[in-house]
């Protein structure tokens, strides 16, 4: 009896560790919950998000955070949370601030990219960069020591299926979003979507000159029909659909706006000078917005 009574403390006490452990309640408030064993990490505002996703099989990382110190709080972040390691680590993007960290993780990690990430991650990091990095981080000391740049082990195309444990991660290839090589990835039983930088919150995206606006709408539409509860965007706090509805609102009123002056008559710089998008007057990254009446002028002109 008494053998048995021990067995029960026993069980119960190691139950209550390992459900406290995942419940996160001890993580510091940089780390937001969004779902049962989904965590975020968001540095300073504005700063690329990393996820934290628990399952019975180890752990899967969205992203490595923006910089070697913001991998290190979600490395110790994952050890308080599970005895388990990071199985593996998907990319939404291949820029700098999403993939710096993946020495701190990788190995054991298995990096999960679309095709050309390795390319572009490749492409990014000149010696002058890395020189810059550690001269940055010069106080994280043994932390660094063993930075290298560690590329995507698996680059799909299109889609892709990831299963582990008793969870399921669908990859979909945004294209002419952001980058080279950007990820949606969806959650299909938790109904929690990763959206990449295609999308902001309250922030003007960066449209280089290949990204289209017509193929960012596309994706907009698709990522709705999935009717996700939980939308995490590749920067900025993560929240619910109304993130998706917002910036398709506003590319559709970027678009009619342009499209109105271009039909009017207006150069270019004349719509540069003149055009505003009522609602946006709060929103980050102003000296963007040339570079997005630029993205709108293209789709219309065909060119
Ligand atoms: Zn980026």
């Amino acid at each position: 009896m008494k053998i048995k009574m021990a067995a029960v403390f026993l069980f119960a006490s190691w139950f209550l560790l390992v459900s406290s452990h995942a419940s996160g309640q001890n993580l510091p408030p940089t780390f937001k919950k969004v779902k049962e064993g989904i965590f975020v990490y968001a540095g300073r505002p504005g700063e690329s998000n990393c996820t934290i996703i628990l399952t019975q099989e180890g752990v899967v990382l969205i992203d490595s955070g923006n910089n070697p110190p913001d991998s290190v709080a979600v490395q110790k972040a994952v050890k308080q949370l599970t005895p388990q390691p990071v199985r593996f680590l998907i990319n939404t993007e291949p820029h700098n601030d999403h993939t710096t960290g993946h020495f701190v993780f990788s190995p054991p990690a298995v990096i999960i990219a679309a095709a050309g990430a390795s390319e572009s991650m490749r492409g990014a990091n000149t010696p002058a960069r890395i020189q810059k990095l550690m001269a940055d981080h010069s106080n994280m000391g043994d932390a660094l020591k063993d930075f290298r740049v560690i590329t995507p082990h698996i680059e799909y195309k299109d889609k892709m299926t990831l299963n582990l444990g008793e969870r399921t991660f669908e990859l979909s290839y945004l294209k002419n979003v952001h980058s080279e090589a950007d990820t949606a990835i969806w959650l299909p039983k938790e109904k929690v979507l990763f959206t990449a930088a295609s999308i902001g919150v309250k922030r003007f995206n960066n449209l280089r000159p290949f990204v289209s606006i017509p193929d960012t709408l596309s994706a907009i539409k698709m990522m709705k029909a999935l009717n996700p509860e939980v939308v995490i965007p590749g920067h900025g706090v993560p929240g619910s659909a109304k993130i998706l509805d917002d910036m398709e609102k506003y590319y559709n009123v970027l678009m009619e706006r342009v499209g109105a002056m271009v039909k009017a008559g207006k150069s270019l710089d004349e719509i540069k000078k003149e055009l505003k998008i009522p609602g946006t007057e709060d929103w980050e990254g102003k000296d963007r917005f040339p570079n997005n009446i630029e993205a709108a002028y293209r789709a219309i002109k065909g060119s």
